[in-house]
């Protein structure tokens, strides 16, 4: 795999918003860990708890939030995060389930009212750059979907460059053969996922390195993924690179490596 130098990137700060703790070790960790290894700030922003999410091992008297978030925690360190904020709403779980119904769920809050709290962060934070899920949500999860119109309004109300955070269906087809979690998730969610390979402008490919680091970084969120998820060399395969649709000149992205631009890298 080739991997692009790491450029140098101090001075600036790129928010990250995801919907659920470890949404930002499987489809940005590479991503994150690269931009803190070049310097960059990153302050990284979950919308909810995961609280639908249940939990694969017994929880010992945790309840399923508590135990996400100590898990997001570990997970953003490993990660070189510099700043973790919650915006605190619930997990809305999938279509037509229980949760959609809640209160707190993400899916029923105001996207302006959270577009503008986030906007604000970026501004206090001086962040120039937003990541935040594509417009079809990755694979349609109605939180990821609450999480793109939240960071379509924060990135229009503050004038940040924005990268869309999605998957190269094609990419997965050819290499990974269903082993990336989107493919259950998407299949639980009985939608398409990502997108074609001609939609995605910018791909992050990690370093053997970076890849440890997704690893450890999504073991870190052991009560919701199966270490057999995470072993074998196939890794790689399904996790080596990640990939963001963005409007306008390239930006800090871009320049962690942009393998479409490397020859001989895909
Ligand atoms: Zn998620």
């Amino acid at each position: 795999m080739t991997t692009a130098p790491l450029p140098d990137l101090s001075g600036n700060t790129v928010l990250a918003l995801h919907a659920h703790p470890d949404d930002e070790s499987i489809f940005t960790g590479i991503t994150l860990r690269r931009l803190a290894d070049a310097g960059a700030r990153v302050v990284l922003v979950l919308a909810t708890g995961g609280e639908a999410g249940g939990s694969r091992l017994p929880l010992a008297g945790d309840t399923v939030a508590l135990r996400r978030r100590r898990e997001l925690e570990r997970s953003a360190e490993l990660l070189g995060v510099s700043r973790l904020v919650l915006l605190g709403h619930r997990d809305s779980g999938l279509p037509g389930g229980p949760d959609l119904g809640h209160g707190r769920a993400l899916a029923a809050a105001d996207p302006l009212a959270l577009g503008r709290r986030v906007a604000e962060l970026a501004d206090a934070e001086g962040a120039a750059t937003l990541v935040f899920d594509d417009d079809a949500g990755i694979y349609g999860h109605p939180d990821h979907r609450a999480v793109h119109a939240i960071g379509a309004t924060a990135a229009a109300l503050s004038g940040a460059g924005a990268y869309r955070t999605t998957v190269d269906r094609e990419h997965l087809h050819v290499t990974a053969r269903g082993r990336h979690l989107v493919h259950g998730a998407a299949a639980a969610a009985a939608v398409a996922f990502g997108r074609a390979t001609a939609e995605i402008t910018t791909a992050v490919g990690g370093s053997p390195a970076d890849l440890d680091v997704k690893r450890a970084a999504m073991a870190a969120h052991a009560s919701q993924i199966d270490p057999d998820a995470l072993s074998g060399e196939d890794f790689a395969a399904a996790y080596g690179y990640e990939w963001f649709r963005r409007d306008g000149a390239p930006g800090v992205l871009d320049a962690l490596g942009n393998v479409h631009l490397l020859a001989g890298a895909r």
